[in-house]
């Protein structure tokens, strides 16, 4: 289908991105920030969505990009996924980033979609809003109020909702680097290579003398927003895994026993491609293989 009609801007500076978003009066229609288009361009063509205006980001090149801050990780909301995946700072010291990231869509998608655009987007399908959960990132905003430091707990507040006020540009993400002791794993369970998950599991893990000392846990298409499974958290705290290859016989593997908490307070949805209790059961068997994989 072709899109409903609609004025295209593309500022040269965040400050006039701000305010021509921030001028918008919601009487004439909506306004929208265009970022690589992945996304929205899709939603627009199936008149899904119909802004009035589309306020180009792509010239803004201080939202692009990698940084090492110290303490952290800054991706620049602009920053392509291709452009993660090639960052040797994303790999060193965001590894659940890159892992995650390999995992969306093709190439072609990748060079053109943006890390800002997905946790932007909110999707709860989409692979790096329950990363952004797991690591406890920080979304930095612009504005022509000055911006907000958003914690990604407090940011997805719905089904393609999150907490951006009108006037408001996703800047860029930190990413807390979490030190010695941790290890990371995504798994995906999807239909065909480079597909959308039917559920998937972001998962960061700290041993400490052999227990379990910190678990985090993100869920994808677990409900309406990505999720924090924090109960599944809880129970994996302080267990002792298993020998490897324990357990594989149907033995008593304490992991997996705390991993059956994986769907607690979910509430998956129901399509094409699978019914709420089969995407339950994904849930705790990903993330047994995703806190497995994290330990290993
Ligand atoms: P856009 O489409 O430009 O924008 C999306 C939304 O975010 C819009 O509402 C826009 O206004 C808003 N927005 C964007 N940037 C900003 C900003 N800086 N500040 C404020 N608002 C902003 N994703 C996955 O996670 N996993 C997949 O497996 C996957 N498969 C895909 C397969 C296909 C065929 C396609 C087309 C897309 C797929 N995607 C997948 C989505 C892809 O990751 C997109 O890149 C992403 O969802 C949106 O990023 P974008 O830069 O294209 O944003």
């Amino acid at each position: 289908m072709i899109p409903a009609p609609f004025d295209y801007v593309r500022p040269s500076s965040l400050d006039e991105a701000c305010r021509i978003l921030g001028a918008a009066d919601p009487a004439e229609g909506d306004v929208k920030a265009l970022a690589g288009g992945q996304s929205l361009l899709p939603l627009l063509r199936l008149r899904l969505s119909y802004p009035s205006v589309l306020v180009d980001l792509g010239r803004l090149e201080e939202l692009r990009g990698v940084q090492d801050r110290g303490d952290h990780v800054f991706i620049g909301a602009l920053t392509t996924h291709d452009e993660v995946l090639r960052s040797p700072v994303v790999r060193e010291h965001a590894p659940l980033v890159a892992l995650a990231t390999a995992t969306v869509a093709d190439p072609a998608v990748r060079h053109r979609g943006t890390f800002g655009g997905s946790l932007a987007h909110a999707d709860p399908a989409g692979d790096l809003p329950a990363v952004a959960l797991a690591l406890d990132c920080v979304l930095v905003t612009a504005s022509g109020a000055g911006g907000r430091e958003i914690p990604a707990a407090g940011f997805f507040t719905g089904y393609l909702e999150t907490a951006l006020e009108p006037g408001e540009v996703l800047a860029g993400v930190r990413v807390p680097k979490l030190g010695d002791g941790w290890g990371f794993h995504y798994e995906k369970f999807h239909r065909t290579a480079q597909a959308w998950a039917v559920v998937g599991v972001a998962a960061a893990v700290r041993l400490e003398a052999g227990t379990i000392a910190q678990a985090r846990i993100g869920l994808t298409n677990m409900g309406p927003a990505p999720v924090r499974a924090r109960t599944v958290e809880t129970a994996l705290r302080g267990v002792t895994p298993p020998a490897a290859g324990a357990g594989a016989d149907g033995g008593r593997d304490p992991v997996r026993d705390a991993c059956a908490w994986a769907d607690e307070g979910t509430a998956p949805p129901a399509d094409l491609h699978a019914k709420p209790d089969y995407r339950r059961h994904l849930a705790r068997v990903l993330t047994h293989r995703a806190v497995r994989a994290a330990l290993s």
